[in-house]
């Protein structure tokens, strides 16, 4: 008897230790909130960051803060054998595009891309903004801080981009500051295009707006609340797929959902203190972010963020009216929490970069039968494939069934009816890719 349970526990052990990768763990412990700290004090030191500020200066504006970042990703890059590739990218945006372009600008992203070894053109992607706005959305001259909105986002997306360098990833790694945000998400759009024009594979972008408040108007103050955006589906969807959802259901299985569920899970295994808060909306009631632009062209595309906002320090002139002080200042950045969300985005473009494709294909069947059946595209370098599954009205995967050496699997007693399916692809060590849903019907 002593000798059975000793080896069940040997077994139960085995299960676990495939299913996490400990280099996770290092990646999370590396993350560092005193690295952050320097680059949103030498971010807020620019004066301003508006998109349409000072180019030329040497200490202000948008072109310093720019020419900064780039330098950034530079010295990372040596500091890796030059394994990042550094540039910037480049979009001209004419006076009266909307009123907020109040003259000619070239928008100027700073991309670093950490290639991958096997993949190199499929890409997940962290961005930040490097632009920031006070109560005029045109005024370009005042100071505007932009400490939490958006420095956080961009250091947190230097400071991943320092961690995750010491490693090697088969897919490739983007870490992107963009900037054109404030006046109409025109980084954002320009790089989409250019990611279409390249023919690059995205894979998803995480787009972290906010992510250094830990106070909120509503009076909560937590250090662990945290929100994921997603739109339910694409905004490019043919006609034809939205008729046929009404029938074989999707209305909230995106690709964008996926991606938002895969960081809620993968959280939640390697950083169970935090609190993922999955949102059923494609950003805020109203307002807007640089995930959009990508979703627009057709991409995955997610907001990571603080849980709760403080309105009086977001697009505000500095200033002390009624005894509240205004503004986007240094001091009201926890820098602890935004290098955990660092960490949160770090550990999910580590699974990503480090997994299989997801397949392309991804068959089901079981209509008027006791059992769902799922068929899927094999891809290479899979060591198996997880098929989920979930009720109806479960917003995560909850159930899974790992196999290996197949490319179809029957869920014996699973009524198709009654859940909702996906299938991922499993890497070596455990990494996955994100869960597809299903985009084909078994005809019997
Ligand atoms: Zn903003």
């Amino acid at each position: 008897m002593k000798k059975f349970l000793f080896l069940l526990t040997l077994t139960t052990c085995s299960i676990l230790a495939a299913q996490t990768d400990s280099r996770i763990y290092d990646i999370i412990n590396n993350v560092s909130a005193e690295r952050i700290k320097t680059d949103v004090t030498k971010l807020v030191g620019f004066g301003t960051r508006h998109t349409l500020s000072d180019t030329v200066s040497k200490t202000r504006g948008i072109g310093a803060a720019r020419r900064w970042i780039k330098s950034e990703f530079e010295t990372i890059s040596s500091d890796c054998d030059n394994c990042l590739e550094v540039f910037y990218q480049k979009n001209l945006v004419k006076k009266g595009e909307n009123s907020r372009i109040t003259k000619d600008v070239w928008v100027n992203n700073v991309v670093a891309i950490q290639k991958g070894t096997k993949y190199p053109n499929r890409y997940i992607i962290m961005s930040g903004d490097i632009d920031s706005r006070v109560s005029d959305a045109n005024n370009f001259e005042s100071d505007s801080p932009g400490a939490n909105d958006n420095a956080s986002g961009m250091a947190g997306t230097i400071e991943a981009s320092r961690v995750l360098s010491k490693y090697k990833f088969e897919n490739s790694i983007i870490y992107v500051g963009l900037s054109g945000e404030e006046q109409g998400l025109f980084g954002g759009k320009g790089l989409a295009a250019y990611a279409k024009e390249k023919g690059w594979e995205i894979i998803g972008i995480f787009n972290n707006d906010m992510i250094g408040n830990i106070k909120g108007v509503d009076g909560i103050i937590s250090n662990t609340d945290f929100r994921i955006f997603s739109e339910p589906t694409p905004p490019t969807e043919t006609e034809q797929q939205r008729t046929l959802r009404r029938f074989y259901g999707g209305e909230v299985d995106g690709i964008s959902r996926q991606l938002a569920r895969y960081v809620h899970a993968n959280v939640k295994t390697y950083m169970p203190e935090m609190n993922p808060m999955l949102i059923y909306r494609l950003d805020r009631f109203g307002r807007g972010g640089h995930h959009r632009p990508f979703n627009d062209a057709g991409f995955a595309g997610i907001r990571i963020m603080e849980a709760h906002e403080n309105y009086t320090q977001q697009h505000q002139d500095i200033r002390t009216e009624n005894g509240i002080e205004y503004g986007d200042v240094l001091k009201h950045v926890n820098f602890e929490y935004a290098a955990k969300l660092t960490a949160v985005n770090a550990i999910n473009l580590a699974s990503i970069a480090w997994a299989p494709p997801a397949p392309k294909k991804v068959a089901i069947g079981g209509i008027v039968e006791a059992s769902a059946k799922l068929e899927w595209n094999k891809i290479d370098g899979a060591k198996g494939y997880k098929i989920y599954w979930r009720d109806t009205t479960s917003p995560t995967w909850d159930h899974s069934r790992y196999v290996e050496n197949t490319t179809s699997f029957t869920l014996e007693g699973v009524v198709i009816d009654n859940f909702f399916f996906g299938v991922a692809a499993v890497g070596e060590n455990g990494n996955e890719s994100v869960v597809v849903f299903p985009n084909e019907i078994i005809k019997n």
